[in-house]
């Protein structure tokens, strides 16, 4: 077993029997509480904003064993205890034989906090390892193949959602990757069709930050489970985009919610995709356009600036 299974024993035990949260002190508890609180406020607004969960569905959570997924199950439970929604919830993880997978860790976090739950084997370590040349990362393979077993699990457990544990920083960097070497503006949506066209995907942590999740499963105790057992290099490009928007994050506080932010205000008429904009049929008319061109108007960016526009109209 991998160097770290007394700790896997230490949080086992101790998430089943209860303590992390009560280990804390006075003040811990209170941003505990606090953090607790704000987390369960954006699932509970990305949830509605995107109509993710409907009353009936039977929501399948997957479950690696990382910060995310773990914070993503609690989450889910804990609006589940206190929505007007009744909505079902089934975990499942998938065991992909990476050698030193400490396979007992989820099973008895799970029957300790009286989760149902699936454990899938299918050894698509293996077939990674064959496919993919040593010291190539293997991630974008593995993912696509954890993908199609999920769905096929799904399809089997009749679950008509299945929720994945990406949240807004992985959104940001999704969106400078594509920009950066998929030339195109896109990134994770918050829901989709799978690939298969048969099921919902939902990311109910599409508004909560990285470090917050990462705060939480500290203080949640969480059994984790790293996800490079497998002995993957990292995604080079992914970690440079992680760095560069953490650096951003330090430097210019509130630059990445303003990203983020613009994610949810495009403006189609200012962009050059002909596809979602009709320019060719674009004509001129009485009176004026809310699409109209601000281009060469200063853009209201610094603080003050908007007041000063609405006074150089009057
Ligand atoms: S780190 Fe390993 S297990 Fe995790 S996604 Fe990459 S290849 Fe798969």
């Amino acid at each position: 077993m991998g160097a770290g299974t007394d700790e896997y024993l230490e949080k086992e035990v101790a998430a089943g029997m209860g303590i992390g949260m009560e280990m804390l002190s006075r003040k811990e508890q209170h941003n505990a509480n606090k953090l607790h609180k704000r987390l369960r406020r954006l699932v509970g607004t990305a949830i509605a904003d995107f109509n993710m969960i409907e009353p009936g569905d039977r929501v399948m959570v997957c479950l690696s064993g990382g910060k995310d997924s773990y914070a993503l199950l609690d989450i889910l439970r804990s609006l589940q205890a206190h929505a007007a929604t009744q909505f079902e919830l089934i975990v499942v993880n998938l065991d992909q034989k990476q050698p030193g997978f400490p396979e007992h860790v989820l099973p008895n976090y799970l029957t300790a906090i009286g989760m149902p739950f699936r454990i899938v084997e299918q050894d698509t370590y293996s077939v990674v390892k064959r496919l993919i040349p040593e010291g190539k990362t293997t991630c974008s393979l593995c993912s696509r193949l954890r993908r199609g077993v999920l769905y096929r699990v799904a399809g089997e457990l009749g679950a008509t959602k299945i929720a994945l544990g990406h949240h807004r920083d992985d959104i940001l960097e999704t969106l400078f990757l594509n920009l950066f070497h998929g030339g195109k503006l896109k990134t994770m949506p918050p829901k989709l069709v799978s690939d298969d066209g048969k099921h919902i995907v939902i990311r109910p942590l599409a508004y909560c930050k990285e470090k917050d999740l990462a705060a939480y499963a500290e203080m949640e105790n969480f059994p984790i489970i790293p996800c490079n057992l497998c002995g993957s290099q990292k995604n080079m490009q992914r970690q440079a985009v992680k760095e560069m928007l953490q650096q951003w994050d330090k430097k210019f506080p509130g630059r990445l919610e303003n990203m983020f932010s613009s994610l949810q205000n495009i403006q189609p008429s200012h962009l050059l995709d002909s596809s979602l904009y009709d320019f060719h049929g674009l004509k001129t008319g009485n009176g004026p356009v809310v699409d109209g061109d601000r281009a060469f108007d200063p853009e209201p960016f610094e603080p003050g600036m908007e007041e000063l526009l609405n006074l150089n109209k009057e």
